[in-house]
């Protein structure tokens, strides 16, 4: 696919980042225009891959930006991009549309400004282009704590209402133990950027080296063609290659069992290894609306048989007669990828668990607000309630 990709917020600013990054290390050319937009000029100055003159400051002639930021209140990040629409609008001008088969929005849904402005640059995108708008969307975790739940939980209504279909990313599932925040993070968006990438980038050249098999960009945008949430699963394995003829040997894979070691059970094995390892969103396989498979790598080593099984599989799993299978032949990869994307998928436990985290903070901030409100009250005024204010 050809991507237009607009990072909103710091989250989604580093996501298109690091998605830059590894088409840059796999020879890919997916995103083929890129912007990020920020309130706060100092995240603007992070990314490493997005050229200078793709990043667009919002908010610095706003009262409550003033360019450092929202303040993580997403009420506030959709204001300032509607009073900045205008300048939005005018840097899209340079997306050379026909160019391009999509557009993805990435967003951090936990903060404040991919939250409120992610939706609103959605909108202006929609009305602008018939092309399909997608959303990336990450959820914070658990331990961020009931604000960002709450603005997660809100954007997220706002998200699927508006793109096309959004693929989610939960920070809770991807945690691991004994690091940083940042350091998490890091891991995160890497891990993030290689099955989007991955994924988006199939059928991404035109005249593909005439694979048969070939996935096509319109297959994966018939797969996600169904609006609402997915999730991503992914699995790879190294390729060994006989150095002496140059010849590819087939791929290991430690974890198969030898007695059935035949390339096509590979194949199945690492389509399962994709779906039942962790998903950029956990979910229930079985409630996705369709699905797709994806084998990337040198098409010697993409056993056709294997393929078409892994599919059949697969079409049990997601209990869904809409799976669609093929390869994105990439004859220098050193690595053989499944990628699995599952679509529409409705039942999914954090999300839920996010709209209770964010009914319980809205709750606790009105009560602190009305008990604020009391003290002041009670403050001013004296015991009896005998005087009155001067007007
Ligand atoms: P914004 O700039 O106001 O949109 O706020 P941020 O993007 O900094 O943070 C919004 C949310 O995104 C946070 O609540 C976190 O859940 C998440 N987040 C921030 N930075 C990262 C990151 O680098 N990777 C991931 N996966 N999540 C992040």
């Amino acid at each position: 696919m050809k991507l237009a990709t607009i990072g909103v917020g710091n989250a989604g600013s580093k996501i298109i980042d690091r998605m830059l990054e590894f088409e840059d290390e796999t020879g890919r050319n997916l995103c083929r225009h890129v912007m990020v937009i920020n309130s706060a000029r100092t995240d603007l100055a992070k990314p490493d891959y997005v050229p200078e003159d793709r990043r667009v400051l919002i908010g610095d002639t706003h009262q409550k930006a003033k360019g450092h930021g929202v303040g993580g209140d997403a009420t506030v990040g959709a204001e300032v991009a509607k009073h900045d629409i205008d300048e939005i609008r005018r840097t899209f001008d340079d997306i050379e549309i026909h160019e391009v088969d999509a557009i993805l929005v990435a967003a951090g849904l936990g903060g404040g400004t991919g939250s409120g402005a992610g939706p609103v640059v959605i909108d202006e995108l929609q009305k602008m282009y018939d092309e399909p708008v997608y959303g990336l969307g990450i959820l914070p975790g658990q331990y961020e704590g009931g604000r960002p739940a709450l603005n997660a939980a809100r954007s997220l209504q706002s998200f699927v209402q508006k793109v096309d279909n959004m693929i989610a990313f939960d920070n809770d599932a991807w945690r691991s133990r004994g690091q940083t925040i940042e350091e998490g993070y890091e891991d995160m968006n890497r891990e993030l950027a290689i099955r989007i990438v991955t994924l988006l980038a199939a059928g991404e050249i035109d005249e593909t080296e005439v694979a048969e098999n070939a996935m096509d960009s319109s297959d994966v945008m018939r797969t996600l063609d169904t609006s609402g949430i997915s999730s991503i699963g992914y699995a790879s394995t190294p390729i060994t290659r006989e150095e002496d003829e140059g010849l590819l040997n087939r791929f290991k894979n430690e974890q198969q069992d030898p007695s059935e070691a035949t390339d096509a059970a590979k194949i199945k094995g690492l389509v399962r290894r994709a779906v039942n390892s962790r998903l950029t969103l956990p979910c229930n396989v079985a409630s996705a609306d369709r699905a797709l498979v994806i084998l990337s790598g040198p098409s010697e080593v993409i056993a056709r048989k294997g393929v078409e099984s892994a599919r059949q599989w697969l079409e049990q799993e997601a209990d869904t007669v809409e799976v669609l299978a093929g390869d994105d032949p990439r004859p220098n990869a050193s690595d053989l990828a499944a990628v699995v994307l599952l679509s529409n998928v409705t039942e999914t436990p954090r999300v839920d668990e996010i709209q209770e985290q964010a009914v319980e903070a809205q709750d606790k901030i009105q009560q602190l607000e009305d008990d604020r409100e009391d003290a002041i009250n009670d403050l001013i005024t004296d015991d009896d309630n005998e005087l009155d204010p001067v007007i």
